[in-house]
Parts: C-alpha cells; sequence; structure tokens
C-alpha cells in the first residue's frame, strides 16, 4: 500500500438549508461525501490522523473531516450522510454550551426537523445564553458517538477569545488555564475520556497558549491556518486546516488534490499566502 505524502484537513462549521456564513447546504455536503466515497477516500480518526504525523502509514487518499464548536445541523443534516456513506467526521466541542435532553428528529425521519437558525442569528442566541436551539445535546453527542459518525475533542469550555477581552497577559492565560481545565474535566463527566487533540477558537494562538495546551495535555493543535501542508513528521502543534465551501464535489477534489500535491500544493500556499500579505499591505 502507497502511504499518503500528506493528509488535507477539511474545516466545516453549519451543514444546514438555511443559508448563512460557513454553512454548506445538505445538497453540497451530500455530494462532497458522496464523491470522497465513490472515489475511494478514507476519512481518518483523530488517532489515525495523530498516527500519520508521527511517521504511520495511512492510504493514499487520506482526509481528515473537522467540526468546530458542535451545532444542532451536524446531529439533524450531516451526521446521516456520514452514516449512509460510512464517512467519519472529528468535532471540536464548546463544551459549557452542550445541553441536557433527549435526541431531536434528524434528516430522513417522517417527522418535522428542528428548525436551524443562521449563523449570525445563533451567535446571538448563544450570546444571550439561549443556546438549546443552537447548540447540540450530549444525548445528541452521545449518539453520534455510538454510529461511528463523529467522535469529539475539545475547543474550550466557552470559546471565549480571552486575549481580545483581558489586556493583562498574566490573567489572560490564567483565564485560558481554566477554560482548557473546565472543557476537559467535562469531556471526561460526559463521555469517559478526553483526546490530547484540540482546537483554537477563532484560530488564534500564540507561543505562550501553544505551552499552556501542552500543560494541559493536549499535543495536537488544530488551527485555523489554510496554507500548508500536514505532513508525515510535521509539527503537531500547528496543523492546517482548509475552509470547505458552499460548492460541489469537483471544487472540493479540486481544493483537497492542491492541499496535497508535493510540488504544487507548496506553490499555491506559497501563492495564497503572498496574496495575503499583499493585502495586508494595502
Ligand atoms: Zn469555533
Amino acid at each position: 500500500m502507497k502511504s499518503a505524502y500528506c493528509v488535507p484537513v477539511l474545516m466545516y462549521h453549519h451543514v444546514s438549508p438555511t443559508a448563512g456564513m460557513i454553512t454548506t447546504s445538505p445538497r453540497n455536503f451530500e455530494r462532497q461525501i458522496a464523491g470522497y466515497a465513490k472515489d475511494g477516500y478514507r476519512s481518518l480518526t483523530a488517532e489515525e490522523f495523530a498516527g500519520f504525523l508521527a511517521g504511520k502509514p495511512v492510504p493514499e487518499k487520506s482526509i481528515l473531516i473537522t467540526f468546530d464548536d458542535g451545532y444542532l445541523d451536524n446531529w439533524v443534516y450531516a451526521h446521516p450522510v456520514l452514516k449512509k456513506y460510512g464517512m467519519h467526521a472529528v468535532l471540536f466541542l464548546v463544551t459549557g454550551i452542550i445541553g441536557e435532553g433527549p435526541v431531536r428528529p434528524i434528516n430522513g425521519e417522517a417527522v418535522p426537523l428542528p428548525e436551524i437558525v443562521e449563523h449570525k442569528q445563533s451567535k446571538v442566541l448563544v450570546a444571550a445564553g439561549n443556546t438549546d436551539p443552537v447548540m447540540l445535546r450530549w444525548s445528541e453527542v452521545h449518539a453520534m458517538r455510538e454510529a461511528g459518525t463523529f467522535e469529539f475533542h475539545s475547543h474550550t469550555h466557552t470559546h471565549t477569545r480571552w486575549d481580545l477581552t483581558t489586556p493583562d497577559r498574566d490573567e489572560c492565560l490564567r483565564l485560558m488555564r481554566k477554560e482548557l481545565a473546565d472543557s476537559r474535566a467535562t469531556l471526561e463527566e460526559k463521555l469517559g475520556s478526553v483526546s490530547d487533540h484540540f482546537c483554537w477558537p477563532q484560530g488564534y494562538f500564540a507561543d505562550d497558549y501553544i505551552e499552556l495546551a501542552r500543560q494541559a495535555g493536549f499535543k495536537y493543535l488544530h488551527t485555523t491556518l489554510a496554507h500548508g501542508q500536514n505532513l508525515k513528521g510535521g509539527d503537531p502543534a500547528c496543523i492546517y486546516r482548509f475552509a470547505v465551501r458552499n460548492r460541489g464535489y469537483a471544487w472540493l477534489w479540486q481544493r483537497t488534490h492542491l492541499a496535497a500535491h508535493p510540488v504544487i500544493g507548496p506553490l499555491y500556499n506559497r501563492w495564497k499566502s503572498w496574496k495575503k500579505s499583499m493585502r495586508k499591505k494595502v
């Protein structure tokens, strides 16, 4: 078996018929997942991905599918599609805003589905403490875990950007340390275990944050940096992920190939980084 040279990591947030920011429609999501399945792609577990970074071989057509935050629509719309095609995703939960109560209906069941609010509106509801119509419940987390469609990791406890709210850096680090501890404790309590994979809220991190995450027991740090390659022997503290657009499989196939290509991939990433730096100068 030829092992993958690079494993592209995909980043999703919402899969919902309610159009909005960082949202993929259920139709496009199914086209994307069905396309990967048909092409023989393997969606890795976080553990398999960690093994790859450490040098273990994985199938040549490997990807890691990640979701951030833990929205209700992941259960209602993404979970049934992953199940249908035998694909697997990794979800970074904001552990402090996951609710209680029974599982809600999912797409494909002959009952009215929960109404999914659009991203900006969902932020307003969460900020007001009205999280249940927006976020997953623990019962749904358990059901997805048992079905093998999703596995769950930490995305902090409250998703607060302490670096923006707390000018004193020592105080900021103290609050962030508590975030990490609370999130770990919640995952331990609700799921019986916690992994060493972690995802930064809004992609923000700095050297002292990395040190903090390491001290808290996290080794694999998932960023929102898109323009780099996850290679065998690569740095687990800097996992590159690209945002999946609300497009069909043809776009995603092309983007996956660009991400993984040994020659064109680095050229593309350099070009995109250069473009970004030019935009900053303007
Ligand atoms: Zn997030």
